[in-house]
């Protein structure tokens, strides 16, 4: 069966790269599309128009795109006969978004060609989403076969998501909308639902009575850097729970789908999402921990802390990390506690999902370690993508101990090809009309509503963030949390 996200060659189309000098366009979404491009996906005639205020014309922008995407692409993928032709697809177009004006000239460049997929990718702040879905609406240039894509943050709590929704809404149909969280895009996400729904082995284990407890960690070795400003107003709980936490969770908990259609996976994926246990008031306090990270060091050197950061405000009390202990209210996992903590300049960069399988219930066995850990589903996203289960063999030997040991699926080993980057599959579905991997409307509308009543639990009882040292992996009480029923995180 052929794989319903990608097609030999895409439909022909104009792909409008609003904010085409910014770091996402630069960093992510230009050598996305040049992958493809490698790869022969790209319809002959699709061009990439990036738009910004920036004073440059086609021929500038190119060679500004050829010194600075070329940093993103590592060496060994770079051919210069390949980019040269990549960027005959890439023009410029100087447009303040802000006014009508400016409007006319994309016109002019998109006119003749309502034939073909139109996206409009919002690579701007949000800020600027509605207006941009005004005017180009006002400006006449949705043709029927135009989609609109923009990145998270989609609000800062469910009512300017709606908001912003709304506003979408008025330009664009639902079937128009490609919300986007990358995460959804990697590999690794899509290989969770193979390992789930392509193989008849761990549907019957999948569910509260084969499974005690699972774990998902996304950490970040980084600090807020110079997105100080934006961050202090949002926070880990909005910027990194709300989406990519929430939508692993989803990917872990939800029912088989009745088929890949965009529909039927989201109608499953929506089902989770309403299903997740309020945390609200004191319940809400109990079942999260707030961290901030101060000063700490490195192994090449020492990092500043929260407070030290001069976009951020002096007495800011926004946390740098969360944990959190969600339950889903479900027949299949009713008691299943899920785990969830993400930060900022922790320990190392790491995104990884464990299911801890329950213990077997009398063991005849020696262990080399009592049984501590149960067998382990280790599903790691970065650095590296892989899978492995954690089981219990016999050492080779007079002794009849068990010993751990890790069946390995180490995805480079077993294709030996470069791996997609997200976006990549992100950009080709948008243009081929795949909505399987984008947040549908009511989607983004449930993750808020668990969100919500725990931001405001914390307003509510004053819960500041506990202090932690940059380099570790957050504050101790993130341990202390899932250490009252008998767990501890999980560590390589
Ligand atoms: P950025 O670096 O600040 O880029 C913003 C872009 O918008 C620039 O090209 C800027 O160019 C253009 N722009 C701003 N105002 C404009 C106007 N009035 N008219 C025309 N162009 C205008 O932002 P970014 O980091 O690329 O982020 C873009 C979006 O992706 C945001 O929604 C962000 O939240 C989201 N996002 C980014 C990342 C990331 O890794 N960067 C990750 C996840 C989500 P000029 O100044 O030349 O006009």
């Amino acid at each position: 069966m052929k794989n319903p996200h990608s097609a030999d060659t895409t439909n022909p189309f104009d792909f409008v790269l609003f904010g085409g000098t910014g770091d996402l366009s630069l960093r992510k979404l230009l050598p996305a599309l040049y992958f493809r491009h490698c790869e022969n996906q790209l319809a002959d005639d699709g061009r990439i128009i990036c738009v910004a205020r920036k004073d440059l014309d086609t021929d500038a922008f190119r060679s500004l795109i050829s010194s600075e995407v070329k940093q993103h692409i590592p060496e060994e993928q770079f051919m210069q006969n390949v980019w040269d032709e990549f960027v005959q697809r890439v023009f410029y177009l100087q447009i303040d978004l802000t006014t009508i004006e400016g409007y006319s000239d994309l016109g002019n460049m998109l006119a003749g060609r309502e034939d073909h997929a139109r996206v409009f990718y919002l690579s701007v702040a949000p800020s600027l989403f509605a207006t941009i879905c005004n005017k180009v609406k006002e400006a006449g240039l949705i043709s029927a076969k135009s989609r609109v894509a923009l990145e998270k943050p989609l609000g800062r709590d469910q009512e300017t998501a709606n908001e912003i929704n709304d506003q979408l809404a008025e330009a664009f149909e639902e079937s128009q909308i490609f919300r986007i969280d990358h995460y959804l895009g990697k590999e690794t996400v899509q290989n969770l639902m193979a390992l789930r729904f392509g193989n008849s082995l761990f549907e019957p284990l999948w569910r509260r009575e084969r499974i005690s407890d699972v774990q998902i960690t996304i950490a970040e070795s980084l600090g807020v850097g110079t997105r100080g400003g934006f961050y202090d107003q949002t926070g880990a709980l909005r910027d990194m729970v709300q989406n990519h936490l929430l939508q692993l969770l989803v990917i872990i908990a939800m029912e088989p789908p009745v088929s890949v259609d965009s529909d039927a996976v989201r109608d499953e994926k929506i089902k989770v999402l309403r299903a997740l246990k309020p945390l609200v008031g004191q319940h809400a306090v109990e079942s999260t921990v707030r961290g901030q990270y101060k000063a700490g060091a490195y192994a090449d050197g020492a990092v500043p802390g929260y407070l030290d950061n001069e976009t951020v405000s002096d007495d800011s009390t926004t946390e740098t990390f969360v944990a959190i202990r969600a339950e889903i209210q479900s027949w299949r996992w009713a008691g299943v506690p899920f785990y969830l903590r993400t930060g900022k300049h922790m320990e190392s960069k790491l995104t990884e999902i464990i299911i801890n399988f329950r213990k077997v219930p009398h063991s005849i066995y020696e262990t080399a370690d009592g049984f501590t850990a149960p067998n382990q589903l280790i599903i790691r996203l970065q650095p590296e993508e892989s899978i492995r289960m954690r089981i219990y063999v016999k050492a080779w030997g007079d002794d009849m101990e068990l010993q751990p040991v890790h069946l390995n699926l180490d995805f480079n080993d077993i294709f030996k090809k470069r791996q997609m980057i997200a976006y990549e599959r992100l950009c080709i579905d948008i243009i081929n009309g795949n909505q399987t991997l984008f947040m549908r409307r009511d989607e983004v509308d449930a993750a808020w509503a668990w969100i919500d009543p725990i931001r405001e639990a914390w307003e509510k009882h004053k819960v500041v963030p506990k202090s932690y040292t940059a380099g570790t992996m957050g504050p101790a009480a993130s341990n202390a949390l899932i250490s009252k029923e008998g767990l501890k995180w999980y560590e390589d």
